[in-house]
């Protein structure tokens, strides 16, 4: 027996498949999906079982043979190992990257490194593995690390030596744990407290925690006198990681639907019990009750006795969100994010692929989740960005979801109140079959909006950020005890710093961008790539010291509502909610103590539904509007829509105020009217007659070189490359510099290709990124391929 495998080297030169001889022994255990230990070249290395055959190519002297297998249960099922198969071809990846992704990262190859031999030597650290018992049964054990560390000689956490997954490195998640031995218990009789502790412990019917029997009264001493005379002992427990354990959940009850909210929910549930694998566009305004859908439709998904996954864009900023699905499912929930560590990752992980989690909750990566029969898939606010990877492989959750739903014959909901132009064009085609939601059940109405031009106030007189207008909104609002949202895209004190004699504005040395100022600690930083330097107050090119601050980030806003209102505020930016849990403390602190004002940037633009919010106030509508970006328009009518459905979501009516600069423009003016089939309509008008998507598929090709030349020479024949094979329909916009040319030090050049229907064109692509990975090896310029990008 024989077994095509993908090595775990990400390097284009072993993009293929490779034979190993499955030994004797293994011929039972291996099987598809499995990662084993193989030799390759002069080591041993990791690889992922894609096919087993009776037969070789590779001549028999030649063959060389597993050397071992590394897991249990195969990490990968057989459909994901086709999916790799499939998004490897999409997205022009190599295979071990997209086998990478799949899987957490504790599992991959050689995962981050985690050298603990200092540890190992001290053997103070504790280890638990899953091995195979005599029988073939997974058995789990623990270890000192001194154990262990005669049984391996380096210790990394996530990987596998013989027979054992090493799981976890932690000491405190290992705890002392104490389990009958069901003796007479008749001599103990006079010892009473005893007694009584025995027979709880053996009540419990398995082994039970030393710290639960304290809590109950029952001291280690006592335990320590049972184990003494022999009537119990003392064994590790492994703790679980979770991320939710000491959270209480708010209860949530199912709702009766609305006709609207029913009519989706029909069909939808009517897909799902016909196992069809149709995707929906469930198009709802904000607060219309499309998460009440998505619940009971998981909800039936479960009574089939198959599996659910549900997309949000970013699970911290949502935490409402699972504690609604937390309440409804309880344990069956796995919630997975990118504020786990890798081992929480992977607990979670484990909860799915042994089935006992049935539901999933999680970000973009969460699409992969291990389930072995799912029954629906949902992306709620599909039209985030969040949803396609920036790195590569560079794919998109929604066309995973969509393969995904094939192999399970389930349906696929995408929701959104904003859906994205290329998914509401295909709903106009019946590609997608569309609900729309558009009414608030309980009959709120959407909040009254207003747009104010800050060209007039400037006019007035009112040269600050704070309209008249919006200033007595929140002045009103904070007499009243309600609370206020002001959004602010742009973190910092300030945007630059500009010398008002010469005009030289500080910019990264690495990067083609402005270093934005930070007062905390009064310095410049680069938004890219991170570079901070300390504030001078000397013009680096003239010498001026006649230097000053532009342009207000979230840090500048903060200090002048302050001095303005006098009141507490929270500000959530990247900068405030950098430590795991920040965010959810800031805003059970904006609930909890009633705070007068929330600001941040986008991120307080989603998911956020407080009764008492009745003030959205956005300060700069234009942020967005000015991106070099075709998608700049539907990105502001989407921020502005999400955000201004913050206010009023409960008993109070609300109010959304915008100020801009371009109170004409139809994505602040249709945002304000909440006029969702209308910009779409203006807006498609813009994409036609422009010739982008949704009317044209788009490949970004992007280079980036230390040299300028280098990177117009690689694009010049990339362009002629294209030119010379595909069809005269398409078109090729470029070479041309990036939007920011210098990204860490590389200059960066790019080509657009527009095309309708092209079917020779993977070919195309394929060859280019061959033969770009030979010069990236020689030279060290890189060719990026983005199939269908976000950001142009
Ligand atoms: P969305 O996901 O569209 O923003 P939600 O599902 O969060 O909307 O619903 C908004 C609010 O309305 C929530 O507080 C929710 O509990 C409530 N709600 C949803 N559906 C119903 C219903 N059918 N009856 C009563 N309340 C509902």
């Amino acid at each position: 027996m024989f077994a095509a495998v993908i090595v775990g080297v990400n390097s284009k030169n072993v993009n293929r498949l490779f034979d190993y001889k499955i030994p004797e022994r293994l011929t039972d255990v291996i099987k598809v999906g499995h990662r084993v230990f193989v030799p390759f070249g002069p080591r041993h290395v990791q690889a992922y079982v894609m096919s087993i055959h009776d037969e070789s190519d590779v001549p028999a002297g030649k063959v060389k043979e597993i050397v071992k297998v590394m897991d249990v249960e195969p990490v990968l099922t057989d459909e994901l190992v086709e999916l790799s198969k499939k998004l490897a071809a999409y997205y022009i990846e190599p295979y071990i990257s997209v086998i990478e992704t799949i899987l957490p990262v504790a599992l991959k190859t050689k995962s981050k490194k985690v050298l603990l031999l200092d540890d190992a030597a001290s053997g103070e650290a504790k280890f638990t593995y899953d091995s195979y018992a005599v029988n073939g049964e997974l058995e789990t054990k623990s270890l000192h690390t001194r154990e262990l560390a005669e049984l391996v000689p380096y210790i990394e956490t996530g990987e596998i030596y013989e027979d054992i997954l090493i799981k976890q490195h932690t000491r405190k998640k290992v705890q002392k744990g104490v389990r009958s031995l069901y003796l007479n218990k008749a001599p103990l009789e006079r010892a009473p407290k005893q007694f009584e502790a025995l027979q709880v412990i053996e009540n419990y019917n398995e082994p039970v925690l030393l710290t639960e029997l304290k809590a109950q009264g029952y001291s280690e001493a006592i335990v320590r006198e049972l184990e003494k005379k022999g009537y119990v002992e003392k064994l590790d427990m492994i703790v679980e990681r979770d991320p939710y354990e000491s959270t209480v959940f708010e209860a949530d009850y199912e709702k009766e639907l609305t006709t609207e909210q029913a009519d989706a929910f029909n069909s939808i549930n009517a897909a799902l019990n016909d196992k069809k694998d149709e995707t929906f566009l469930l198009h709802g305004i904000t607060g219309s009750g499309k998460t009440e859908v998505y619940l009971q439709l998981i909800q039936t998904a479960l009574n089939n006795n198959r599996d659910a996954i549900m997309l949000v864009p970013e699970i911290a900023l949502t935490p409402q969100m699972v504690n609604r699905f937390k309440a409804r499912f309880g344990d069956d929930v796995a919630v997975l994010h990118s504020a786990l560590s890798h081992g929480e990752k992977y607990d979670e992980w484990r909860k799915i692929q042994s089935g006992r989690a049935r539901v999933s909750v999680g970000a973009r990566s969460s699409i992969f989740a291990p389930f072995k029969n799912i029954g629906i898939i949902i992306i709620d606010e599909e039209h985030e960005t969040t949803y396609k990877q920036s790195e590569r492989p560079m794919y998109h959750a929604a066309e995973v979801a969509k393969l995904r739903a094939e192999y399970h014959q389930c349906p696929v909901v995408l929701g959104s109140a904003t859906p994205s132009l290329e998914s509401y064009a295909r709903s106009s085609k019946d590609v997608y079959k569309r609900f729309e939601l558009t009414h608030r059940p309980g009959m709120q109405p959407m909040p009254e909006a207003d747009i104010v031009d800050m060209s007039d106030e400037h006019k007035d007189g009112n040269s600050g950020i704070l309209s008249r207008k919006l200033e007595a909104a929140i002045r009103d609002r904070i007499n009243k005890g309600e609370q206020t949202v002001l959004l602010l895209n742009r973190r910092g004190f300030a945007n630059f710093q500009i010398c008002q004699n010469c005009g030289h504005v500080p910019n990264c040395p690495n990067c083609d961008i402005s270093l934005t100022y930070h007062k905390n600690n009064n310095s410049l930083l680069c938004h890219y790539c991170s570079y901070e330097e300390q504030v001078t107050r000397k013009c680096a090119d003239c010498g001026s010291n006649d230097v000053t601050f532009r342009g207000t980030g979230t840090q500048k806003v903060e200090e002048i509502l302050r001095d303005v209102f006098n009141v507490d505020i929270i500000r959530m930016d990247v900068d405030t909610t950098q430590r795991k849990g920040a965010h959810e403390q800031l805003l059970s602190r904006f609930e909890n103590d009633n705070v007068p004002i929330l600001l941040g940037t986008q991120m307080i633009a989603k998911g956020l539904d407080y009764p008492n919010v009745t003030l959205v106030g956005v300060l700069n509508a234009d942020t967005m509007l000015n991106l070099p970006d075709f998608r700049a328009n539907e990105r502001t009518f989407q921020l502005l829509t999400q955000v201004a459905g913050r206010a009023g979501r409960h008993e109070l009516p609300g109010e959304v105020i915008f100020q801009t600069y371009n109170p004409e423009h139809y994505a602040i003016t249709l945002a304000m009217k909440n006029n969702y089939t209308e910009f779409y309509e203006k807006e498609m008008q813009f994409r036609k007659f422009a010739r982008y998507s949704p009317y044209y598929f788009h490949i970004l090709f992007t280079v980036s070189a230390e040299r300028i030349q280098d990177c117009l020479e690689a694009t010049t024949d990339i362009h002629k490359t294209l030119v010379d094979n595909v069809s005269e329909s398409c078109i090729i916009i470029g070479p041309s510099p990036s939007p920011i040319e210098r990204i860490k030090n590389k200059n960066r050049f790019q080509i657009l290709l527009k095309y309708k229907r092209e079917p020779e064109l993977k070919n195309v692509l394929d060859a280019l990124d061959e033969k770009y990975t030979q010069i990236y090896k020689k030279t060290g310029l890189s060719l990026k391929i983005d199939v269908d990008p976000q950001y142009i």
